[in-house]
Order: C-alpha cells, then structure tokens, then sequence
C-alpha cells in the first residue's frame, strides 16, 4: 500500500504551531539551506522582532544577523570566510555543537541536525547556565576556597606538567616549601580567624611576588608550595629570601590589631637524579624542617 507521504496543510500548521511553544530556538533550512521556518524562541532568543522579514532572508542574511549579536564583533573581511564554512559544515551534516558567545553574556548553543527531505534543522539552546555552572565548579576543583591559591590537587597536575618538560629539556627548576612560624600561637593569642586572615595575607604576599610562570598553590594549613620553572638554586633562594623579607617586615592589621610574623622557606632544585616530581617535593621538605630546626624566619637551600 502506498502512503502519500506529503501531510497535509493542516498537520504542517500544527507542527509549526507546536515548533513554535518548544522553549529551544528552531529554523528549518531546505537542501539549497534557504531558511524555510523560524520558531519563536529563534527570535526571541536572537531579538529579533519580524518573522516574515526573517523568513525571506537567505542563508547568508540568517547569518548575518546571528553574527552580528556575537559577544565578540567579527571584522567584515573575516564573514564571508566564516559563512562559507559554515555552510560546508552545515552541508555535510555536521552534528558538532557550536557555542557562541553572545551580547550580554549569554551562550547559545548550534548544533545542526540532518533532515530526510535533505534540508537541515538548526537547533539553539540558551546554555548560560550549563557554563556557569561547570565554571564553578572547576573553579572550586582547582582553587583553594579561602586563599584563591591553586590547591593541592591542582598544583600537582600542573607541576606534573613541568616536571614532564623539565625532563625534556633539563632546563633548572626550583621549588620552594613556605611554611609559617609558630602559628599554632597565633590561633591561641588571637583566634582562629584572625590565624585564618594571616594565611590569606600571606597567600596574597606569595601571589603578589610571583613571576607569571611560577605555580602557587596553598599546600595545606598554613603551607605553600612555589615552583619556580626556569629558575636555579641561587635565583630561588633569592626568590625565597626576598618574600621571607616581605613577610618579616609587614605589619598586618587584622581585627584592629597590628600582627606580625614570620615564615620559614625550605628551597631545592631539581636535579637528574630525581625520579619523579616526589622526589623534589621531598627535598624542599627536607630543607624546610632544617629552616625550622635553624631557628625559624630563615631560608634553608638543599
Ligand atoms: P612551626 O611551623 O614554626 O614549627 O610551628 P607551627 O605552630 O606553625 O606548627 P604547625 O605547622 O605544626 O601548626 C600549624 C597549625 O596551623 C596547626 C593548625 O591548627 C593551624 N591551621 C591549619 N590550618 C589552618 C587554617 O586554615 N586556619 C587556621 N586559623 N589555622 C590553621
Ligand atoms: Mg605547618
Ligand atoms: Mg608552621
């Protein structure tokens, strides 16, 4: 039995209509991807105000209008570069979701879907939400939430990263392991949360003396761990001796009160005898209780 395929107009109206209340942005383009319908949430989510005025634009003209809310403007000589691409993606049926950035901080999401007549349906979320929120928590996965140092987990995956180049071109690097004086007595002395403002004042210190290329990552109480790549013993130490300084000479004034402290450094450089990252952790820890043992508010160089 044959069944005509073609709906009737009726059933078309109805799936318009019903295309028309999805809360994703819709446009159906034919097989020479000449736009043939735009859904409501298309235009709301892209302001535009005139369906019939949409609907008569061709696919360069839907570019164009999408492009021109783009977060980001794009130079004229790049378009026509960008629409022809996107044509032969769109063409060739590729499913690949594309974000784009939009005015206002908005992220809509393209992906493009295959249709049996050979048209194409182009379909828009709104996923600014989606993105916040893996933002966050990647954030809160590599960032220590008191000091917005790195943590510790984070530091090891990026120093992993340089102690692997590190082995290949056995360029120097240097770690330092800071570790602050007595503090059990300034918890006892003036609470816990002034001890909690001197960590953060101290993890800013490190921060603000950094170089660009130098990792900081809180290693846990009140321990922070500096990787220095580039950098050999003599120039860490320097490194080393100069933010024990800051930290020595810096009043802070937390809760009314003028604090003073100190930190200890241990500094080591990683040599070729060293097997893995471990092994010059090690080292640095080693040099830090010896900085400890020699008195405290020193720097201690294996
Ligand atoms: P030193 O390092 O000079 O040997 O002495 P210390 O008193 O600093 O000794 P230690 O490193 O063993 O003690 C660290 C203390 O830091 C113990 C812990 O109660 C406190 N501490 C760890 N994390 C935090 C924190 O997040 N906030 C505050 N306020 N205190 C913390
Ligand atoms: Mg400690
Ligand atoms: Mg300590």
């Amino acid at each position: 039995m044959v069944i005509d395929q073609t709906p009737p107009s009726q059933v078309v109206d109805t799936l318009r209509a019903a295309l028309d209340e999805v809360e994703i942005g819709v446009v159906l383009l034919d097989r020479d991807l000449v736009p043939q319908f735009v859904n409501r949430c298309f235009m709301r989510m892209w302001h535009l105000n005139n369906a019939t005025e949409l609907e008569k634009l061709d696919f360069e003209g839907l570019m164009q209008v999408i492009v021109s809310k783009q977060a980001q403007p794009m130079p004229a000589i790049k378009f026509n570069e960008f629409i022809k691409k996107r044509a032969e993606l769109i063409r060739a049926g590729a499913e690949d979701p594309r974000d784009v950035r939009v005015d206002g901080g908005k992220v809509i999401r393209v992906k493009c879907k295959p249709l049996t007549d050979g048209g194409r349906m182009l379909v828009y979320t709104d996923v600014t939400d989606l993105i916040e929120q893996a933002d966050k928590l990647k954030e809160l996965a590599t960032v220590d939430g008191m000091t917005g140092l790195f943590n510790r987990r984070h530091f090891f995956s990026l120093a992993e990263i340089e102690w692997a180049r590190y082995q290949r071109h056995w360029r120097p690097m240097s770690l330092l392991m800071i570790d602050i004086d007595r503090f059990k007595s300034i918890n006892d002395q003036f609470g816990h949360d002034v001890g909690d403002h001197i960590i953060i004042r101290i993890a800013d210190i490190c921060r603000e003396e950094k170089r660009k290329s130098d990792v900081v990552a809180r290693f846990g109480g009140e321990e922070f761990l500096l990787l220095l790549p580039e950098t050999d013993l003599d120039e860490a130490q320097s490194v080393a001796e100069r933010l024990r300084r800051v930290v020595e000479m810096r009043e802070f004034s937390i809760a009314s009160r003028a604090i003073t402290t100190t930190i200890s450094i241990g500094v080591a450089q990683a040599n070729p005898y060293m097997e893995t990252l471990f092994d010059l952790i090690k080292m640095t820890d080693q040099a830090l209780y010896a900085a400890k043992n020699g008195g405290r508010n020193r720097v201690w160089a294996a």
